[in-house]
C-alpha cells in the first residue's frame, strides 16, 4: 500500500557548507537491509543548498519524534 512518506527528525550532515543540520529522514529498505537517506527536496537551513547528496548521521530521540511516527504510543493530548 502507498503509505505517506513520513519523515523522521535527523541530524544531517550538508555536503556544502558541511555542517550538521536538522532535517528529515526516510528508512530506505535495500537488499532486505533497511538505512536512513535524506527526505528529498530538502534544504539546508545555513546554505539553501539540497540537502538530497547529503546524509543522515543520526536520528533525534524519540521524544523528538513527531507522534504519527511513534510507534505504539498513544498521546493523551
Ligand atoms: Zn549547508
Amino acid at each position: 500500500m502507498p503509505a505517506i512518506m513520513e519523515g523522521l527528525k535527523a541530524r544531517v550532515h550538508c555536503p556544502m557548507c558541511t555542517r550538521t543540520v536538522d532535517g528529515l529522514a526516510v528508512p530506505e529498505v535495500r537488499l532486505g537491509r533497511s538505512r536512513l537517506r535524506v527526505m528529498p527536496g530538502q534544504k539546508c537551513v545555513r546554505c539553501s543548498a539540497s540537502l538530497d547528496a547529503g546524509y543522515v548521521l543520526e536520528l533525534l530521540p524519540e521524544t523528538e519524534q513527531p507522534a504519527a511516527v511513534a510507534k505504539g504510543r498513544h498521546r493523551a493530548a
